[in-house]
């Protein structure tokens, strides 16, 4: 089949990468030429796991290319994927500025010829799949196509495997025609028994935004079960073991932490709270888990400043990683950005490592903050340091080598990687989250 994917993002990149690798014929589309530029000489804008080679390897056998223009790409594609950014509203009142989409939608409508499929992979509030569908109407009547809501589950990190072995595929349509499309697109899955998820436009529309608020809300839960905690001498680890171990609950996304972050879950929660306001419906307990999470970031802030005495002043901190999660250097929304500055400000020196963010995090941090080249430098003169990211460079560290490096062996761990009694027993004080 032939690919479109407008937008050559973290989605629309690893979506084309993979289309290509499922044998189909894929060309993504950026509006960056800087962007495409790189793209067409092997260069990946993004760090993710495996994108790489697989690009490579597509780019090579001709089933993957990019281009700036999408007039050739959109006239001949069977399928057209919109995959561009749903940023939260410079407005600030927490709905999803669909400006790219709706621009995206203009763009092609001029240009298709014959039937085509245009699907939604970005993440996109009820309702959306029909404005793009009238605005492709009203721009060429002639058009012969459905629009489709097919929204995309990746994490990053994980994406390539994420979109090779799904949990499942949704596919939101009105037209048997444009499900027949999609089920082709998808066809390889089924080789593995992929579950496919058919509904309208509004339940796939929903379906995202209720799987990224069901997650945040597990993490709030598990952020705020830490808090109860650190107050009545629990251990929030063993807890998050033993309600995991129930089938009902599970045990994924019960890590007690900084708080989620990243380029979903913090929009897309905004997003949902909006919709149900839109709609006449009370969401209170995503509310919550939003309101929990803000908490939780400024907990760890003053967890920082009380391990050094009540006030940050002065003191030098190392930082080990920036990205709200590992293997990705996306840092959008990730925690640091709030923690970081708030101690910055108070008067703290900071060096910060981390393996793939430095380069992304020096656009969106202070000025103030120091990057260096290894955990190790992070770690020099220091009088406390923060494990802020759990990659996996950072959970085998040479802890003696650390104690001799730093001014107060004092070990402030955001992700509880570390075992407390092992860090005691090699002299530091340590403090996690939510273990007593
Ligand atoms: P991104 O910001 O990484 O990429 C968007 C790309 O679209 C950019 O390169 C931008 O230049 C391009 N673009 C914008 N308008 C364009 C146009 N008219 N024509 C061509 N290119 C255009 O965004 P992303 O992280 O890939 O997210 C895309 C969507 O997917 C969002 O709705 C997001 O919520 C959703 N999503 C993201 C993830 C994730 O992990 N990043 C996972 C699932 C879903």
């Amino acid at each position: 089949m032939k690919i479109t994917i407008i937008g050559t993002g973290y989605v629309g990149l690893v979506s084309g990468a993979c289309f290509s690798e499922f044998g189909h014929k894929v060309t993504c589309i950026d509006k960056d030429a800087a962007k495409i530029a790189d793209l067409q000489s092997g260069i990946i804008p993004i760090y993710e796991p495996g994108l790489e080679t697989l690009v490579q390897k597509n780019s090579s056998e001709k089933r993957l290319t990019f281009s700036t223009d999408p007039t050739e790409a959109v006239a001949s594609a069977d399928t057209i994927f919109i995959a561009v950014g749903t940023p939260t509203s410079r407005r600030g009142d927490g709905y999803a500025d669909l400006t790219y989409i709706y621009d995206a939608a203009k763009e092609i409508a001029p240009l298709l010829q014959g039937y085509s499929v245009i699907v939604n992979k970005s993440t996109v509030p009820v309702g959306t799949a029909r404005q793009v569908e009238r605005i492709i109407r009203e721009t060429s009547p002639e058009a012969h196509f459905d629009v489709a809501s097919n929204p995309e589950f990746l994490r990053e990190g994980a994406a390539i495997n994420d979109f090779m072995r799904p949990d499942r595929i949704v596919i939101g349509v009105d037209s048997e025609q444009a499900a027949g499309v999609l089920r082709d697109v998808y066809k390889p899955l089924y080789l593995i028994d992929t579950p496919i998820v058919t509904t309208n436009l509004e339940t796939a529309e929903l379906i995202k935004y209720a799987a990224n608020a069901y997650l945040a809300v597990k993490i709030s839960f598990i952020n705020e079960m830490a808090n109860i905690c650190e107050n009545v001498g629990a251990d929030a680890i063993t807890l998050a073991k033993a309600i995991g171990l129930d089938g009902r609950i599970g045990k994924k996304f019960l890590h007690p932490g900084p708080g989620y972050g990243g380029s979903c879950f913090p929009k897309d929660t905004l997003a949902l709270l909006r919709i149900a306001q839109e709609h006449g419906a009370g969401a209170r307990i995503i509310e919550a888990a939003v309101e929990v999470n803000a908490a939780q970031k400024a907990r760890m802030i003053k967890k920082i400043r009380d391990c050094l005495g009540g006030s940050e002043a002065g003191k030098t901190l190392g930082i080990l990683g920036l990205t709200f999660k590992p293997e990705t250097d996306d840092m959008r929304d990730s925690p640091s950005l709030t923690i970081l500055p708030a101690l910055l400000e108070k008067g703290a020196i900071i060096k910060a490592h981390d393996p793939q963010g430095m380069k992304e995090a020096a656009k969106f941090l202070p000025s103030g903050v120091q990057f260096v080249d290894s955990p190790y430098q992070a770690c020099e003169g220091a009088d406390a340091l923060v494990l802020m990211t759990e990659w996996n460079q950072y959970r085998a560290l040479d802890i003696p080598r650390i104690k001799s490096l730093m001014t107060t062996p004092l070990f402030i761990d955001l992700r509880n990687v570390y075992d407390p009694a092992n860090l005691k027993d090699l002299g530091f004080t340590y403090m996690g989250v939510g273990r007593s």
